[in-house]
């Protein structure tokens, strides 16, 4: 089965953009509830209140299996969606492989990634429920710059506390944020107690994206028009991103196709989840034969090599307790290039699915991911996000293997942004001086040190 008529570019008309999106936790029975950071007993509605409006904390907790995608956040996904989903002749040709590659594109919109899929959402409810201002955190960027995006939609305020390191090496993502309107701080910043306490301490502090979500959250906690915004790892915000699987699934029915493997790189887990769940639904319910897997970085192996148990979600302690894939919350990633997938846990969703041997993981080294991402830019055209190419290394790797073997397999693995804005890195790789991090287990053992009792 070649399927050689398929086109390079597989459309859906508006109409046909999903009306629900998919709440994988109708489907994941035995998950462990998060906790109460204080008390360490179950979360209760209440608890999140203060920083979350009544709608997402409906969302977090329901265990419908399909819920309405409103008509306004509809009209607004129709100005982006539905992506194409696209076959990858040309990196099929370069490969001489038998595999038929296919990708997601999500990098078509003003924020250049998936994250414009929850930050509208996000925006809408907090809107709905008279908020006037989101604050939240932001590492490489694409989220914050997305958040500014969907805010400013809806007539609101943004406040972006940038992880320090990445603000001082993507200038330009600040000014993107800037531009649609958000207040950008540097973090750790002088605008928070959690931010002054660390300056306090180490003036130099680069920043983690788990001290940026404390100071995110303290800013919405305290202030009553505020709330706070996740760009990844709790329920809603995979639920909202299951619009790219849910699409990607009738692109391949009209094209008479099914994945064999599906293929995305995880940070939090929120495109991984988006694309992979809608899928393993179908494994789930339905029996499919389906191969899913999470591609993180060696130097941040959450899955690969971290602890399946209860911990903070931020480095102060203000987030829930999570049952999760964890490297210990206070994980100071080395300075690697995918500034996305540098968080030192994992969704709760993603986490069991893990656990329970439904999906695998692989970790890989950035020099690897580069030079995939630049076989799959000279091919597909698309210069893809570092975060990405950890999806395209590991489906360049399986479709070699089918070259070995002979097989024809069906592989789709989710482009989840470009990578316009990561110049730096790839000039690093051109250069030939990108290195690889290895976190030692020495390291990794301090962190699991970190983990709560509950
Ligand atoms: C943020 C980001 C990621 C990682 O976040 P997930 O929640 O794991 O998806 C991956 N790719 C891109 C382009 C991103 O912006």
């Amino acid at each position: 089965m070649s399927k050689k008529n398929v086109p390079y570019r597989v459309y859906l008309s508006e109409k046909e953009l999903p009306e629900s999106w998919y709440n994988i936790r109708a489907d994941l029975p035995g998950l462990s509830p998060y906790l109460n950071p204080k008390t360490k007993e179950p979360v209760v509605p209440d608890d999140m209140k203060a920083i979350f409006p009544m709608a997402l904390i409906e969302q977090e907790m329901s265990d419908e299996r399909f819920i309405e995608i409103p008509e306004q956040v509809r009209e607004l996904y129709r100005s982006f969606r539905p992506s194409p989903l696209c076959r990858a002749y040309n990196l099929e040709k370069l490969l001489d492989t038998p595999a038929r590659i296919y990708y997601k594109y999500e990098g078509n919109n003003p924020s250049g990634s998936h994250k414009l899929n929850t930050a509208i959402p996000q925006a809408y409810y907090n809107y709905k429920a008279g908020i006037k201002r989101l604050a939240t955190e932001t590492g490489a960027g694409q989220w914050g710059t997305a958040l500014s995006v969907a805010t400013q939609l809806f007539g609101m305020e943004c406040t972006v506390y940038m992880v320090k390191v990445s603000a001082m090496q993507k200038p330009y993502r600040k000014l993107i944020m800037e531009t649609y309107g958000a207040n950008v701080y540097a973090s750790p910043s002088n605008q928070t107690q959690t931010g002054r306490s660390v300056l306090e301490k180490d003036p130099e502090n680069m920043g983690s994206l788990g001290l940026a979500i404390s100071e995110a959250v303290e800013d919405a906690a305290t202030h009553e028009d505020t709330n706070y915004a996740l760009g990844s790892v709790l329920n809603h915000v995979l639920l909202h991103q299951t619009i790219i699987g849910l699409e990607a699934k009738k692109q391949m029915e009209k094209i008479d196709e099914y994945p064999d493997m599906v293929i995305a790189c995880c940070g939090g887990g929120s495109n991984f989840g988006g694309i992979a769940f809608p899928f393993l639904h179908d494994k789930i319910r339905l029996g499919k034969n389906i191969e899913i897997l999470a591609v993180e970085p060696a130097a941040c192996p959450t899955l690969t090599k971290g602890k399946f148990a209860f911990d903070y979600g931020d480095v102060a302690h203000l987030t829930p307790i999570i049952k999760m894939y964890t490297l210990g919350h206070n994980f100071m990633p080395p300075g690697i290039h995918a500034g996305g997938l540098r968080y030192h846990g994992d969704s709760a969703l993603v986490s069991k699915a893990y656990h329970d041997g439904l999906i695998g993981a692989r970790a890989v080294h950035q020099t690897d991911v580069f030079k995939a991402a630049v076989q799959f830019a000279r091919s597909e055209l698309i210069l893809p996000a570092p975060e990405s190419a950890h999806a395209i290394k590991v489906a360049i790797d399986e479709a070699l293997k089918c070259k070995e073997t002979g097989e024809s397999k069906s592989i789709l693995f989710c482009l989840s942004g470009h990578g316009n804005f990561d110049l730096t890195a790839y000039e690093e790789y051109l250069s030939g001086k990108l290195t690889d991090v290895e976190y030692p287990d020495e390291m990794l053992e301090k962190g699991y040190e970190s983990l709560p009792t509950v």
